[in-house]
């Protein structure tokens, strides 16, 4: 057992390694930060955009924060809710993935910094370690989730099926196909290139995100195609070299000149508006537990991320969490009784290595149905049949799994990353789901044909309580929860 002041889970690069060093400055302990791949394997390595900013002298922090809040299609809070603390995080149990080791921290402050959740749709701009832990794990410790029915999908992710040459590999995360291509003047054709966007809105191409993946969602389930195309063709050839260097040189790797051909698109899921349900300082309703970046749902976003704003978000409040950490350290005991009031995780070294293959192979099929019945049923456009039918089916493959490992000879505190990364997925997937179905409305990235307007009534964030602590590893208990 390793008893930090600060447990850092996981990392927004330099603020929160700032974060560590400042407390260090103040004689605060130990610091220990922890993350689940190589520390580049983060959406924040990925992001190209950049962070939103007023520098232009003809820009204000006001017209930020009125994009903000229609991009956020009204439901950005502007002071975020506090539910009073009344569970306590006393740390985390981690595995060492080299030596297989299970290691209890106890510590007086958590924060989370665990990103998104891109990994429940089979198509993602997440890389792997975008699974939702670090919603599910809050969600377990009894912290109150939010919006969680929000995602935002790219409309423009690189459709593999459509280059000349097929990678060898199905790809971890979708290449993303930045905005600024449509930005550029690309234009958008389905595969009997007819131009489209104008059908859908009076903006076309340049219509917002949600617009274009929902117009592009709608072409290919009328078209029943796999994918649509973008042209940036009749742009001076330079001008497409000098502007997107990285997008040509991926596509030729593939035989596709963009200079002279369309780029196969389709939309991917790309950023989680919900999350862990914070206050302006980053704090949960449980006491000691903090959060931020993608993780948490602080309420900026409201129903739709403005471009380029969640670095912004993500930096803002880690920052502002170090204060109240620092004093909640200060006038807490690091509680090493702690220690023995939830089971300590085993690894799973006892079951031998057939069984533990023959899971992982379950696992690896499991992860890809669950994230199927997402993308068909819980995708950009929704219905509250398809929706219902999504409830069943997750529960149905989830039982089908636990049985599997059950029968395996799988018990309840056994540990595995493969594992550990479904049960969260299942979770979070629950969590998109519920959500879902309690808004009758459509707002922002939430668009159903059974509610298909703006509802000033319904003008409220979606919150999913805790249900009563549930001593099992199991996500289920999601099915209890009461929301409203
Ligand atoms: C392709 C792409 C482009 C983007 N472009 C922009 C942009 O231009 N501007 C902008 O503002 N936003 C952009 N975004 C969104 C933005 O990058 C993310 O929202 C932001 O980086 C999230 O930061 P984070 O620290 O919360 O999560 P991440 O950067 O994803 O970091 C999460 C960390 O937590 C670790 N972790 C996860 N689970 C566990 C676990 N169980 N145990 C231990 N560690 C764990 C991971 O290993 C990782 O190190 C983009 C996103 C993508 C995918």
């Amino acid at each position: 057992m390793i008893p930090p002041s600060i447990l850092i889970l996981s990392l927004l690069e330099v603020e929160l390694l700032d974060f560590a060093m400042l407390l260090k400055l103040q004689n605060m302990e130990t610091v220990a930060v922890i993350t689940k791949a190589e520390p580049h394997e983060s959406n924040t390595n990925y992001a190209q955009g950049g962070v939103s900013a007023v520098l232009c002298p003809l820009d204000s922090v006001e017209s930020h924060m009125q994009d903000t809040i229609v991009a956020g299609a009204y439901l950005c809070d502007e002071e975020t809710v506090r539910d009073g603390p009344d569970t306590v995080c006393h740390g985390v149990d981690t595995m060492n993935t080299e030596t297989q080791e299970v290691i209890r921290f106890i510590s007086k402050v958590t924060l989370l910094a665990s990103g998104g959740a891109g990994h429940i749709y089979p198509s993602t701009t997440n890389p792997p370690v975008a699974t939702g832990d670090g919603i599910a794990m809050a969600h377990r410790a009894q912290a109150v989730v939010s919006n969680m029915e929000f995602v935002q999908f790219h409309p423009t992710a690189l459709a593999d099926e459509g280059l000349p040459v097929k990678p060898n590999k199905a790809r971890e995360n979708a290449f993303l196909i930045t905005e600024a291509v449509r930005g550029d003047g690309g234009i958008l054709y389905n595969l009997s290139m007819e131009r489209f966007m104008p059908m859908y809105d009076e903006r076309a191409e340049l219509a917002p995100r949600d617009v274009v993946a929902r117009s592009i969602d709608d072409q290919l389930k009328k078209r029943n195609e796999k994918y649509v195309l973008l042209d940036i063709s009749h742009r001076p050839r330079e001008k497409i070299l000098s502007h997107f260097p990285n997008i040509a040189t991926e596509c030729l790797q593939y035989g596709l000149d963009i200079t002279h051909q369309p780029i196969p698109v389709v939309p991917a899921a790309h950023y989680m508006c919900g999350g862990v349900r914070a206050g302006l300082q980053g704090e949960t309703n449980v006491r000691g537990l903090y959060v931020a970046g993608e993780v948490a749902c602080t309420g900026l976003h409201g129903a739709n991320r403005l471009a380029s704003n969640s670095l912004l978000e993500a930096l803002v409040f880690a920052r502002r969490a170090v204060q109240p950490s620092i004093d909640h350290m200060k006038c807490s005991r690091l509680d090493l009784s702690a220690s023995s009031c939830w089971a300590r995780p085993v690894v799973p070294n006892s079951l031998g290595s057939d069984v533990i293959d023959n899971i992982l192979k379950t696992t690896v099929k499991v992860r890809k149905e669950l994230q199927s019945i997402m993308w068909k049923y819980v995708g950009i456009v929704r219905s509250t049949t398809r929706l219902e039918t999504a409830v069943g089916k997750i529960s149905e493959l989830e039982s089908q799994w636990e049985k599997h490992l059950f029968e395996q000879g799988w018990e309840q505190t056994m540990v595995g990353l493969e594992a550990g990364e479904m049960r969260n997925l299942f979770c979070c997937a629950k969590l998109v789901v519920s959500s879902a179905l309690a808004r009758h409305e459509s707002r922002g990235l939430h668009y159903t044909i059974d509610f298909p307007h703006v509802e000033e009534s319904k003008r409220l964030p979606t919150i999913i309580f805790p249900s009563p602590i549930n001593s099992t590893w199991s996500s289920r208990q999601v099915h209890k929860l009461a929301i409203c």
